[in-house]
């Protein structure tokens, strides 16, 4: 808006005023030295200072070279009047033209990011998305970029100043005081950022090259290739090197993720033997997940983001092992860096080549003993020992290696300097810091390629059938799982809130041990005598009440419905089968006919004349919402089921129900529901099938199975998802009776169903979830958060209902708590929203308004705390303040 209207005024003819008014950029120097005097604050006193000098020293040359002409000159929040939408650009407008005036155009982003930058988490990321903006509307020449900050500290300093010229007008008038605030805190806050940083960040938002330095570095680097000398003594031999895969995503950063030192280094080693390798070489400006400590965080607009693009090349060797000057130059500072995951000793030369521009080499992770070796301003010549590389006790808790970065601004860093930047300036600091491989001899194989999503989109799309849905508007790409989080390609975490597949958590160590050892061993169908696949039966058995002990291993939750109509169809010899409206049970042709979501849903050709489907019990939206009554009104319409199926001469085959409801909405049954409904299709010679395929395996935290919730024992459960957490897996567990039953002479056979490494994947699934007590976690976090959740409802009316149990829970979002109009819009927003800080949710029900919640079972307590906040955050959002109907 600020450019549009930049663009607009710009074209107005009219001359600029005759008189001055006390707010213009071009009489800024004046007015400040006349109104400087009333500042009593020394501290406030000394930064107007500063910040005028740098402002005197940046305007100087670019006056008579800056664009002038009309600006609104206060675009400030309480000018720009907005109507938020909950989906697109809100309505926006400008009021109060009294300020405009003729000055220079890049005053008018300069004000309104001095406004948009106050009480931000990080003033600067606020500027460069105002100046993009702007910038896409009304172009800002170089010279603009160079002077807009040094303005917007000026805006800051005006205000502050006048601020406090009034105050001493109007000592009584408190509101005076408390305005200045933010601008005063932010006036501190910029003190610390290098003016020439600010410039950069500013100019990449313009798509310029951030670091003005880098185009002579760069003609000068590569004239220079091949005139550099070995940082180990020789060029890196190709044949002895191996560029190692370190990104997020990679086996090598997932597999040395948590381990000790040692096992990190056999891994390492083990990998450079099997590439009949001796130096591992770790790429520039890859993206990292592995920079754990608090200083790699850095607090964004939304949420937190981390540093993880790595601005260095590493190179990993042997500790002791001795490290070359590559190119001429100074020792320029020497610190030993001593913080968990930091540098260790670091060593930065200062170079100045004949015909290029000056330029620094750090060398990170080095043996203590060059810190007294080596003087500040001591002479090194290309090609001189300079360090050794550092053990790990010295060099920052790393594997011994050096990490080498070029540096062509080193700011006013003192002997530490960012060796990783945050991904959304990753162009600005590999401007700084351009790739140091050339002066390695290494190729561009030793800079990261960055995954283009566009490219990889339309891969996708051309590949896959178009039935294939992908979760929200821009699309996340994650390249690695990891407990309760997913990692996207930048290296950045996102809290899973929705996979309760991943049971045990993502990429769990046990269960890819599991899954790798028996690959050695085994993995064939069931037509053989093996104790393996025996044994996981029958631990799985022992987990259900009698007289449940028999147990089909299959593929998946589908293959498990599948098989479970099959069976219930041959024992009752009948096919009717009674449904629930929303219910979901899977993707294969039978499972459609079965699932209302799908069938009755977008596509769908209703049910075939064989289902028969009984309203969802539902309390808070359903036909029945006393609590009393409902279960056993609902169980009602399973009988009228049973009864009409009677007159016509038929009989239920069975009655199928999730003992929680998933795509219905993340409902819990009503009491009795299940019980009385079972009686009722027994009655009439049915089968009574529990879908735990979404809800088993202690999700609810109470019990194990969530049909116990409902204290009944069903004659078929089926299960899939979190059995095998991830692994493609599936069992159907019925008694001995109904088993014998349906062996009516026709094998059942099941190519995969039952293999071993599913069993040792579904063993070890078992295992942990004992070891990690996640059954309890499930119970207390769970409970604890559902209690929050509740909580909020007094200050959030759009939430309208909060129910489950344990990790199984909804949030039902409603435009009117009275009427219970469902909000499907204002859930769409809360995930979208939540993702861009870095939250997964998924919205489910037949209103597409209730916000689910079934995390890995490794959820935690923080974590719990951390959604709490975040969702807190988001609902109190403007959008969600409009368009509801209360
Ligand atoms: N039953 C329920 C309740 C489900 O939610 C699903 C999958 N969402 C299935 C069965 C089918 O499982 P799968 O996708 O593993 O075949």
């Amino acid at each position: 808006m600020c450019g549009i209207v930049t663009k607009a005024l710009h074209e107005i003819p009219a001359p600029p005023p005759s008189h001055t008014l006390l707010w213009e950029m071009h009489n800024v120097q004046e007015t400040l030295h006349e109104y400087m005097p009333w500042i009593k604050d020394e501290k406030l006193l000394c930064w107007v200072k500063k910040s005028l000098d740098l402002y005197s020293r940046t305007i100087e040359p670019l006056e008579s070279k800056l664009r002038r002409g009309w600006i609104h000159n206060d675009f400030n929040d309480y000018n720009v009047l907005a109507v938020p939408k909950i989906s697109g650009i809100p309505d926006v407008g400008l009021i109060d033209f009294g300020d405009m005036t003729h000055s220079y155009l890049a005053a008018e982003p300069a004000v309104a990011c001095a406004y948009a930058m106050l009480d931000k988490p990080d003033p600067l990321e606020a500027a460069v998305m105002l100046i993009r903006g702007f910038h896409q509307h009304f172009p800002l020449e170089e010279k603009e970029l160079e002077i807009l900050f040094p303005m917007i500290m000026m805006r800051l300093c005006l205000s502050l100043t006048l601020g406090a010229f009034q105050q001493q007008n109007d000592p009584e008038n408190e509101y005076l005081g408390i305005s200045q605030k933010p601008a005063r805190k932010l006036l501190e806050q910029l003190q610390e950022v290098n003016p020439r940083y600010a410039h950069y960040l500013f100019r990449d938002a313009c798509n310029l090259e951030a670091c003005t330095a880098s185009f002579e570095f760069r003609n000068w680097y590569q004239n220079a290739e091949g005139s550099f000398h070995g940082l180990l003594g020789e060029a890196l031999n190709p044949e002895k090197t191996a560029v190692l895969d370190l990104s997020a995503g990679s086996f090598l950063s997932a597999k040395t993720d948590g381990v000790s030192l040692e096992k990190q280094q056999n891994i390492l080693d083990e990998y450079l033997r099997e590439n009949n390798v001796e130096i591992g070489v770790g790429k520039y400006t890859e993206a990292r997940s592995f920079y754990a400590a608090k200083e790699f965080l850095n607090n964004s607009i939304d949420g937190q983001e981390k540093r993880t693009i790595h601005l260095g090349i590493d190179v990993f060797a042997p500790s002791g092992a001795s490290i070359f000057a590559p190119i001429d130059g100074v020792v320029h500072q020497l610190q030993d860096n001593q913080s968990p995951l930091d540098y260790g000793p670091t060593v930065i030369l200062k170079h100045q080549p004949e015909n290029g521009p000056e330029f620094f080499t750090l060398y990170g992770h080095l043996g203590r003993e060059c810190l007294q070796q080596l003087q500040i301003g001591q002479v090194i010549k290309g090609g001189m020992p300079l360090a050794k590389i550092g053990n790990s006790n010295e060099n920052g808790g790393w594997l011994p290696h050096v990490h080498f970065q070029l540096i062509l601004d080193l700011f006013d860093f003192d002997g530490n300097y960012p060796g990783v930047a945050l991904p959304s300036v990753k162009n600005v600091w590999s401007s700084i810091c351009p790739g140091p491989g050339l002066m390695l001899g290494l190729g561009s194989e030793s800079t990261a390629e960055e995954i283009d999503s566009g490219k990889l989109l339309k891969r996708r799309k051309n590949v896959f059938g178009p039935s294939l849905s992908l979760s929200y508007q821009d699309p996340l790409i994650i390249v690695r799982g990891q407990a309760q989080s997913l990692i996207d390609s930048r290296g950045q975490f996102y809290l899973d809130c929705v996979n309760n597949v991943a049971h045990v958590g993502h990429s769990h160590p046990d269960i890819a041990k599991a899954q790798s050892n028996q690959a050695y061993v085994l993995n064939t169908n069931t037509r053989y005598l093996n104790p393996l696949n025996i044994e996981y039966a029958e631990r799985l058995c022992a987990l259900f009440p009698e007289p449940l002990d028999t147990c089909f291993l299959v593929c998946s939750g589908s293959e498990a419905n599948e098989l479970a109509m099959r069976i219930a169809g041959t024992v009752s010899g009948e096919k009717d089968m009674i449904v629930l409206e929303e219910a979901y049970h899977g993707n294969t042709k039978a499972n459609i006919d079965i699932s209302p979501y799908k069938h009755d849903g977008p596509g769908g050709k209703g049910a075939p004349e064989w289902v028969h489907e009984i309203p969802v019990p539902y309390l808070y939206r359903g036909l029945h919402r006393d609590p009393e009554t409902a279960g056993k009104l609902y169980a009602d319409e399973v009988e009228k089921i049973c009864e009409k199926l009677s007159t016509q001469g038929r009989k239920p085959s069975a009655f199928i129900c999730e003992s929680m409801l998933g795509c219905g909405g993340q409902v819990p049954l009503p009491e009795g529901f299940l019980e009385q409904s079972y009686q009722h299709v027994r009655r009439h010679g049915g089968l009574c099938i529990a879908d735990e395929v979404q809800v088993g395996f202690a999700r609810s935290g109470k019990h194990f199975w969530s049909f116990e919730l409902q204290d009944v024992v069903p004659d078929i459960v089926t299960l899939g998802k979190p059995i095998g957490n991830g692994h493609p897996l599936g069992a159907v567990i019925t008694t001995r009776k109904i088993a014998e039953a349906f062996a009516n002479g026709m094998e059942y056979f099941n190519t995969f169903g039952g293999n071993h490494v599913s069993c040792s994947v579904g063993m070890a699934v078992l295992d942990i979830m004992e070891k990690e007590g996640l059954q309890q976690n499930a119970l207390e976090t769970g409970n604890w958060l559902k209690e929050k959740l509740e909580a909020l409802k007094e200050s959030f009316p759009l939430i309208g209902d909060v129910r489950g149990e344990g990790f199984f829970l909804g949030v039902e979002l409603v435009l009117d708590p009275e009427t219970r109009e469902p909000a499907p819009l204002q859930a769409d927003y809360v995930v979208e929203r939540m993702k861009s800080r870095k939250i997964l949710l998924s919205t489910e029900g037949p209103g597409h308004n209730v916000l689910k919640f079934k995390p890995p079972m490794v959820f935690n307590q923080r974590d719990a705390e951390h959604l709490l906040a975040e969702l807190e955050q988001v609902l109190g959002e403007s959008p969600l303040q409009q368009n509801r109907r209360v």
